[in-house]
């Protein structure tokens, strides 16, 4: 192949992509990659990673560079970001276990040739003795132009995701040196980036470091009462009809909340790693191809999911650390317009993850890593000032109050906890020394609350000189003291034990007044004000483009007409247009090819393949 000058970058940006400009660290990551250089870039969640690689790849196919190589630990959602970029116009494919033979072959007979610009590849595939032979075919001739390390945190056994096949990747740094990689991450805590650094030999890369700020999507963590109850009045009141995710700790719970869901009408479905991979993939399908589908799943569920019009993320259970959670509620929102993220937590959820890195069989240093990951996360939780600055901070990042999370928009009225705590702490050791055993969290404070039950009185807990002392506190104020207590390390769960409390070393503090307590007023959830009375609630992007009456018809009707051209194509709405470029177009209401130019996501290809069939669409809707 011929080698020709490269197109700029920018111009890729706008005949592709048909975006106006790159976004961010965008310009300066395609041009270090373009021009041959390393990189390992962190930015999060619908920062536009992709772009980073995929600009880089068409440019340096047609200066004649030949192949990009993308790996990616995500067969099942190959066929869509391919999809995708066939929709843009661009020669892409992937190579994985879901192709028959024949498609298999034709890919390799076109990779050979040097003709395919993006090639996806699962990492366990991309270091077979077969495919490198490939690879060393290209490279022979100067045909092998990047590699693209897509979800590199999967390299790092602190990531939340880790795959043991992304560690062979090295060979393809050993193999051909000279050609640039370039590996991306939305999980980016200091020990987990060194970690992808070390592993995959990215030593020499320019690291690029976005801000990890989210500011469309608002945070909100309630106190755990009645959670499915809770859920759905979120759901009902603040999200109707929209496309969410939920996550749940469990398989079992993940049923019964998607059940729970469906018999009110949502349209929820389970996913998790018991069921079987046809039905996850049904599943999956449904929550990218349809609105406004409610996924309830475990972890199992989200990495690599693009669907750019997920309207809310939330977590009945606590994730194990901020890492995770940040990763999960950053699937809200990839089209920048507003979302949300909700987390319901509660005692139970401290007890739990504290178990489970008590029970797990590693090692003395990973559980206590783990353990300062989950107090960071307790921390966030129990916080009575703004979320995303404590969100922020956990990754370096210095802001200001953010206006947009449950705390800066409703601020809780705090509380001293400081007696409180003492007096529970004291009822615990007094239990102890009197008894010889410790009791459940219901006992003590049935104790301190100067309840003379009858465990209480079987036990001549009633006279006990903390009996009643804490009669002035509700029975929630105290379950919030225990929460904290046992977030801070101040008191034990013995799960063993029958879940009873334990003094710790971390006691003392507390006892003495060293240690201050503060604690959220359990505040009356402000009513979701979203719900409207008649007619369907307008979508965030028809919000977003401020449509009337008559270009909401238009974008129904935009709408209606995608969901068609999705269907024959066997892709998700969304890679044939986003909401935010139809509800542009509907917004302009064209009526000649020359209109359309300039909104952005409509590139050369989809204006060449779709034009005249959006101008017949908007005009029937007039
Ligand atoms: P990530 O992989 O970082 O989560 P994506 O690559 O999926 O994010 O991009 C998120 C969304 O932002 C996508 O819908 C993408 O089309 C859009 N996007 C990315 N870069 C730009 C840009 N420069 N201009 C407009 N939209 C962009
Ligand atoms: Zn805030």
């Amino acid at each position: 192949m011929l080698a020709t000058a490269s197109p700029s970058p920018l111009s890729v940006l706008h005949e592709v992509f048909g975006y106006e400009q790159f976004r961010g660290p965008q310009a300066a990551i395609v041009e270090h990659v373009c021009t041959g250089g390393d990189a390992l870039v962190l930015m999060p969640t619908g920062g536009g990673k992709s772009l980073c690689y995929q600009v880089p790849a068409i440019v340096r196919q047609r200066a004649g560079r030949g192949i990009a190589v993308v790996v990616s630990p995500l067969i099942a959602l190959m066929h869509d970001q391919v999809g995708a970029l066939h929709e843009a116009g661009v020669d892409a494919a992937f190579l994985n276990s879901t192709l028959s033979g024949a498609e298999a072959a034709d890919v390799e007979r076109r990779l050979l040739r040097g003709e395919v610009t993006l090639l996806y590849a699962a990492p366990e595939r991309v270091t077979t003795p077969r495919f490198l032979a490939q690879l060393d075919s290209l490279h022979e001739r100067g045909l092998l132009s990047l590699f693209a390390i897509d979800e590199a945190h999967c390299v790092s056994q602190w990531g939340h995701d880790f795959r043991p096949e992304y560690r062979a990747l090295t060979v393809l740094h050993e193999r051909y040196a000279g050609v640039p990689r370039i590996a991306l991450t939305a999980t980016a805590d200091a020990l987990t980036r060194q970690d992808i650094v070390e592993r995959l030999q990215l030593e020499q890369a320019r690291q690029f470091v976005s801000s990890f700020d989210r500011p469309n999507i608002s945070y909100t963590i309630v106190e755990k009462k009645d959670p499915s109850q809770q859920l759905l009045r979120f759901v009902q009141d603040e999200h109707e009809g929209e496309a969410g995710v939920v996550y749940c700790q469990s398989r079992k719970r993940v049923e019964e909340v998607a059940q729970m869901l469906a018999q009110q009408g949502i349209d929820a479905l389970p996913y998790h790693a018991g069921l079987d991979a046809a039905m996850r993939q049904r599943h999956q399908d449904r929550f990218l191809r349809d609105e406004g589908v409610v996924m309830v799943a475990t972890i199992a569920f989200g990495m690599g999911i693009d669907k750019p019009d997920v309207r809310f993320v939330a977590h009945l259970d606590m994730p194990k650390n901020i890492e995770g959670y940040y990763q999960e509620t950053g699937r809200a929102g990839r089209d920048g317009l507003p979302a949300a993220a909700w987390m319901a937590y509660g005692l139970q959820d401290v007890v739990n993850q504290r178990r489970m890195i008590d029970e797990s069989p590693a090692g003395a240093d990973f559980k206590q890593v783990m353990r300062g990951k989950l107090d960071a996360l307790l921390a966030l939780a129990e916080a009575t000032d703004c979320r995303r600055v404590r969100l922020l901070h956990y990754f370096g990042e210095v802001s200001g109050p953010c206006g947009n999370c449950d705390n800066c928009l409703n601020p809780p009225q705090v509380w001293d906890g400081t007696d409180a705590a003492r007096k529970l702490l004291s009822t615990i050791y007094r239990v102890q020394q009197h008894s010889g055993i410790t009791f459940g969290a219901g006992h003590i404070m049935d104790i301190l609350r100067g309840k003379a039950s009858d465990k209480v009185r079987q036990h001549g807990h009633d006279r006990l000189s903390t009996f009643g002392l804490g009669g002035g506190f509700s029975e929630t104020q105290l379950r919030g003291v225990l929460r904290q207590l046992i977030a801070v390390g101040a008191v034990s769960v013995d799960a063993q034990a029958f879940n009873t409390l334990q003094l710790t070393d971390g006691s003392r503090a507390v006892l003495r007044g060293e240690q201050t307590v503060t604690l959220r007023e359990g505040v009356a959830a402000p009513s979701g004000g979203r719900r409207r009375a008649g007619g369907p609630k307008p979508t965030a992007a028809a919000v977003a483009a401020g449509l009337t009456d008559d270009g909401q018809l238009r974008f129904a009707a935009l709408k209606a007409w995608r969901a068609e051209v999705a269907r024959e194509h066997n892709l998700p709405a969304y890679v044939i247009f986003h909401d935010a470029t139809l509800a542009a177009i509907a917004a302009q209401d064209p009526r000649t090819l020359s209109d359309l130019q300039g909104i952005s996501g409509l590139g050369a290809k989809k204006l060449q393949a779709y034009g005249e069939e959006v101008l017949r669409v908007v005009g029937a809707a007039r």
